[in-house]
């Protein structure tokens, strides 16, 4: 199955120039949501993983089901104020300004074995934030999974700059 059928390019969007890439067309075809989770399942079938950190709010989408299919737990992190609980976060660069992100205090143990997941790699700003609060919390981080990499930015040097081994099911050029 081809995933690049199931993604829909918005041009000028959330502002002009921007093409944002919308994955909803996966979610309304059962077929190729499930072929999405099957394909990181198999891929991080091997990988010792017991919890999937993912990223509010798309990455949820896909996080959850794997985790279940994984048999695994799950951990949402989110932006702050929006988790119940004791919140541990971190605030981290971005290209123009920064940004935090939170999970619960009891979240990540030490030495969990986690796999990061989001629907989308771009800068990578946002998973070199999921890295340090799992690292932050004692994690150990066995991979992060993107449904898409966009290939014309710089998420990839980022992963392999913060020591992270990364996949992905579709690259966009
Ligand atoms: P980054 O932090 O790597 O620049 O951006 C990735 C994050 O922003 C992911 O959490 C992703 O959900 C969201 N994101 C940024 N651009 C897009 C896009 O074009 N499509 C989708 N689906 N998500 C995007």
């Amino acid at each position: 199955m081809d995933l690049r059928h199931y993604v829909r390019d918005i041009p000028d969007y959330p502002k002009k120039g921007i093409t944002f890439y919308d994955i909803t067309p996966i979610l309304m075809d059962p077929e190729a949501f499930q072929y999405a989770v099957d394909q990181l399942a198999e891929k991080y079938k091997e990988s010792g993983a017991t919890k999937i950190v993912a990223a509010d709010a798309r990455g949820f989408i896909f996080g959850a089901p794997l985790a279940l299919k994984m048999g695994i737990s799950f951990v949402p992190i989110r932006k702050p104020g929006k988790l119940p609980y004791k919140n541990r976060c971190v605030t981290y660069d971005l290209e123009y300004g920064s940004d935090t992100l939170c999970m619960h205090v009891d979240a990540i143990g030490q030495d969990d074995k986690v796999l990061l997941i989001d629907d989308l790699l771009a800068t990578g700003g946002t998973a070199e934030g999921m890295v340090k609060l799992v690292k932050e919390a004692g994690g150990i981080i066995v991979g992060a999974g993107f449904i898409i990499q966009l290939g014309f930015l710089d998420g990839d040097k980022v992963m392999k700059a913060a020591g992270v081994d990364h996949d992905f099911l579709l690259e966009i050029n």
